[in-house]
């Protein structure tokens, strides 16, 4: 580390040191890291996590912290929070891309509107429209992403309003907003290899699949996203994601991290006859543990998937609540709950039972 350190410091680029990481997530929980770096510039991660590869330094990359659990013990190494961001608008005549049929049969074998979610009324479909190709740098916060585009009259990223990531960790983990998976609209990413390189990844590439990317094994930084969008609606595009940032926002409490557990899949629903495939509707009405409390964390009284933490609150009680769930599930239904969030400083052992 203290070369590293000493090369940070011949390079300008500051750093601090047993940074405490909580306030860098929606949860506020987490312990520090040895040491923090935020990055603006896309020049300065190729040599950053060359650098961190040559000397053997592990590092974990944080966007805006909404889908992470970080450990009471912090991180031992470095962590990078990325904030390069910028969006590029092409010319409808460079698009290199067409829209892939595949990523269209994941939407429809993963999820069924009515099944899964409410926002029939919301959605509609923009596939007819012109395209245009956009590139988005991966610190860029998707809210301001969406709006930015809305106001250059393009849509398509509207079905995502209202979740607090960034680019990167929105391709990580293909999101969903809706019935609609962040895939759907990737044409493919500009990653960093360990020597530093840039290297593009076709949207084949990605291997995206529910709350999925083979970006979560190879570990790579994400570096640019590059998307097929429309010259659509732009004035419908702005009302749906205002509406559907609303709507979202009554159900889902911000000091959380998001639905903490993946949906279960078809065969598991029908096998419990219940009407929901979410953890949400099995924690409320079979495991009974909606409002439980464990020290200033809460399994949400208003989503069952969510919890919240309040001022105080460690990473244990989160990590309690999540074991609870887990235990009770397990026991009564016979299922262990997989989790969609991430953590980042615990050993494997403590976390291998959720993945
Ligand atoms: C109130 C609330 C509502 C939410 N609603 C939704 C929802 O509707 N749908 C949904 O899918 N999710 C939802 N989430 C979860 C979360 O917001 C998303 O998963 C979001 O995209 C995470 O982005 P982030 O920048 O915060 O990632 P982080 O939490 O910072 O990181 C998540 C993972 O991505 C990795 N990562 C981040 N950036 C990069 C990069 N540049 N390169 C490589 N790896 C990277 C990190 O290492 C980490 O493993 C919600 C969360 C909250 C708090």
């Amino acid at each position: 580390m203290e070369e590293f350190k000493k090369y940070l410091k011949q390079l300008n680029i500051s750093f601090l040191e047993n940074e405490p990481l909580a306030k860098y997530t929606t949860w506020k929980v987490g312990g520090a890291a040895d040491l923090f770096l935020e990055v603006k510039l896309a020049d300065q991660i190729q040599d950053l996590i060359k650098k961190l590869n040559d000397l053997n330094i592990p590092y974990y990359i944080l966007g805006s912290g909404s889908n992470v659990l970080i450990s009471d013990q912090g991180f031992r190494g470095v962590i990078i929070k990325n904030s390069i961001s910028g969006i590029e608008i092409y010319n409808e005549e460079q698009i290199d891309s067409q829209p892939k049929e595949d990523v269209k049969d994941v939407r429809l074998s993963q999820i069924n509107k009515q099944e899964y979610y409410s926002f029939e009324d919301l959605d509609y479909d923009e596939s007819q429209e012109p395209k245009v190709k956009v590139a988005i740098y991966s610190g860029t916060l998707l809210s301001l992403a969406i709006n930015n585009l809305i106001s250059n009259k393009v849509t398509g990223l509207q079905w995502f309003a209202g979740i607090p990531g960034t680019i990167g960790g929105a391709v990580f983990n293909n999101i969903h907003g809706g019935s609609h998976f962040f895939s759907e609209y990737l044409t493919g990413v500009d990653i960093i290899d360990e020597f530093g390189d840039i290297k593009y990844l076709s949207h084949d590439e990605m291997g995206f699949g529910y709350d999925h990317s083979k970006l979560q094994s190879d570990h790579k930084f994400i570096l640019k996203a590059y998307f097929q969008l429309y010259k659509g609606d732009a004035k419908r595009a702005q009302e749906t994601a205002i509406a559907w940032a609303r709507a979202k926002k009554k159900k889902q409490p911000y000091n959380s991290a998001g639905c903490s557990f993946k949906n279960i899949d078809k065969q598991q629903m029908s096998d419990l006859n219940i009407p929901s495939n979410s953890w949400g509707y099995i924690i409320d009405n079979i495991l009974k543990l909606k409002g439980t409390k464990k020290g200033q964390a809460m399994i949400s009284n208003s989503h069952a998937a969510f919890i919240e933490t309040f001022p105080g609150a460690v990473a244990e009680d989160v990590m309690a609540l999540l074991e609870l769930i887990h235990q009770k599930a397990s026991e009564t239904i016979n299922i262990t709950p997989k989790t969609e969030i991430f953590f980042v400083g615990f050993p494997n052992d403590r976390i291998k039972k959720f993945q």
